[in-house]
């Protein structure tokens, strides 16, 4: 069976030497040396000296509208997985969609500037597939009409923009370590923040929201563990032979893919890609759905990502119509995408969507 993703997993021996270090200090959770040494070589690798390592790519979104005090209108995509809206509902803020451009699916700057109202307070944009928002533009409209910037980067780990990290960018910016993800600590989560005030904010409400007997704030449960970490420790090393061999199989695709009636997303001028997914647009819905089927036949299972458009999720009180998002959500379909993928399979892949 080929699934859409692979959790990629380092030698057993490399994670057990780590289980046994842990065995003898008998440091599990709470801010332990393994999540410290994590958060070290992360700085190191994404040259960002303003992060934490924290439980998941959800809660550092939550953590993130939290500690920069957002209550009204947030201004966001359509086209990005479910949490990217769900943290906005969760801290009960409004989400306001913005449409995306037709050639790479990110936010589109000009919309976003005609749902300003006064009530709006934040734009939280997700860098989709890899690829990067167009961050330029939406720091004017941000420095313009005084609003905070979140990006959610759970695509882009090793993404660079300019010759800098994805998450050099945003008052906030995050990441998922989820198990499918390019870089991953089986669940996990990063964020990075310019301010060091927010992120000091965000180290605060990652324990509860107090520091030993100080209660300050009433924090959540942010944190990650010991045995986590020590997956990150195991994979860091490894990120740039796995996004290489990423490449490979993207590339393959590209080769052997028939794009007479498939559309693919642009990239970013200056981006330096990680490879994160291969999502296929199809000319209609009717021609996902046949493709999705005989793939399905032969054990191979791509998945509809992102679907549906967010502005269409069944529980907003309030929505606004983003036709783009709408069309695309329809005819996109992630294929297999994994740094161990057998070339075989992209061959089989691309021949029964060729036939088609
Ligand atoms: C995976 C993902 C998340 C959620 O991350 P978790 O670590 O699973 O909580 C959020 N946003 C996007 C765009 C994602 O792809």
């Amino acid at each position: 069976m080929i699934n859409v993703t692979k959790s990629y997993l380092p030698p057993l021996e490399e994670y057990v030497k780590h289980l046994e270090g842990i065995w003898e200090r008998v440091h599990l959770t709470n801010n332990g040396p393994l999540v410290q040494q994590l958060e070290q070589d992360l700085k190191q690798y994404l040259g960002i000296d303003n992060l934490l390592y924290c439980g998941n790519g959800t809660i550092v979104l939550q953590m993130a509208i939290k500690a920069l005090g957002l209550t009204k209108e947030i201004i966001t995509t359509p086209f990005s997985y479910c949490a990217s809206t769900n943290v906005i509902l969760w801290e009960n803020c409004t989400p306001v969609f913005a449409d995306i451009l037709p050639d790479d699916y990110t936010i589109d700057p000009a919309k976003i500037e005609r749902l300003i109202t006064e009530n709006t307070e934040a734009i939280l944009a997700t860098h989709v597939y890899g690829n990067v928002c167009r961050v330029e533009e939406i720091e004017a409209i941000a420095q313009k009409h005084r609003l905070k910037v979140i990006y959610d980067g759970a695509h882009t780990f090793g993404t660079t923009y300019n010759g800098q990290s994805a998450f050099a960018y945003g008052d906030v910016s995050t990441c998922s370590f989820h198990a499918t993800k390019v870089f991953h600590t089986v669940e996990g989560g990063l964020v990075t923040s310019t301010d060091p005030v927010i992120l000091d904010k965000i180290q605060q409400l990652r324990s509860f929201g107090h520091r030993f007997d100080d209660y300050l704030d009433y924090g959540i449960n942010g944190k990650n563990s010991e045995l986590h970490a020590a997956m990150g420790l195991c994979l860091l090393p490894r990120v740039s032979d796995l996004i290489a061999a990423r490449k490979e199989r993207f590339g393959l695709y590209d080769t052997l893919l028939d794009f007479s009636e498939l559309q693919r997303p642009s990239l970013r001028p200056t981006v330096q890609y990680n490879y994160a997914y291969y999502p296929v647009v199809f000319r209609s819905e009717a021609k996902l759905l046949a493709a999705k089927a005989a793939l399905e036949a032969e054990q191979i299972y791509p998945r509809r990502y992102f679907y549906p458009s967010l502005n269409q999720l069944p529980f907003l009180k309030s929505t606004q119509p983003c036709p783009i998002s709408e069309d695309i959500a329809l005819r996109v379909l992630c294929l297999p995408m994994y740094p161990d993928l057998e070339f075989e399979n992209i061959e089989k892949t691309c021949k029964i969507i060729n036939e088609l």
